[in-house]
């Protein structure tokens, strides 16, 4: 079965799964999708992964997959504006507007596909650092050390945490 045939068969089938997320709506390219996660992190690649499918631990799917049930009865974000999603945190949430400006400054197409793509070594530092996703725990620790010359990310990314510890 090919791609698009995959596809059309998953929209029939999954009416609980968002479809529009990057990997199902882009077309089929292992050169283009190996090229977004050159050269990133093992922590980074893992966000990046979380960031493209939507399956990442925030509230929409930690509801929805009635995970975490203790701890998440809503899956609305906190700002109470949406449900709290990778494309929401990353781009739309206003309690994030202070922390994302740096992310804006680096990057001039700002939006969720940029982002994901040929922007990923950047968004998936910002992400670590402020999703506060509690698997992310140890990489925020490594990406906050002080210093930021000996850290093995790019220097897209080293200049971002710069600003951000500023
Ligand atoms: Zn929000």
């Amino acid at each position: 079965m090919d791609w698009d045939n995959y596809r059309r068969s998953r929209d029939e089938r999954s009416a609980n799964v968002n479809l529009e997320v990057p990997p199902l709506v882009e077309p089929w390219s292992f050169n283009c999708i190996q090229a977004y996660y050159k050269g990133l992190t093992r922590a980074q690649s893992t966000m990046l992964l979380h960031l493209r499918t939507g399956v990442i631990g925030l509230r929409r799917v930690l509801f929805r997959m009635h995970l975490a049930l203790d701890r998440v009865d809503s899956p609305l974000c906190e700002c109470g504006t949406s449900n709290e999603t990778a494309l929401h945190h990353l781009v739309q949430c206003p309690l994030l507007s202070a922390q994302r400006q740096v992310l804006c400054d680096q990057v001039k197409d700002f939006s969720f596909l940029p982002l994901v793509t040929k922007h990923a070594d950047l968004a998936t530092v910002w992400a670590i650092m402020f999703f506060g996703i509690e698997q992310f725990n140890s990489a925020k620790e490594y990406l906050s050390r002080p210093g930021t010359d000996a850290l093995n990310i790019s220097a897209g990314g080293k200049k971002l945490l710069h600003s951000i510890k500023r």
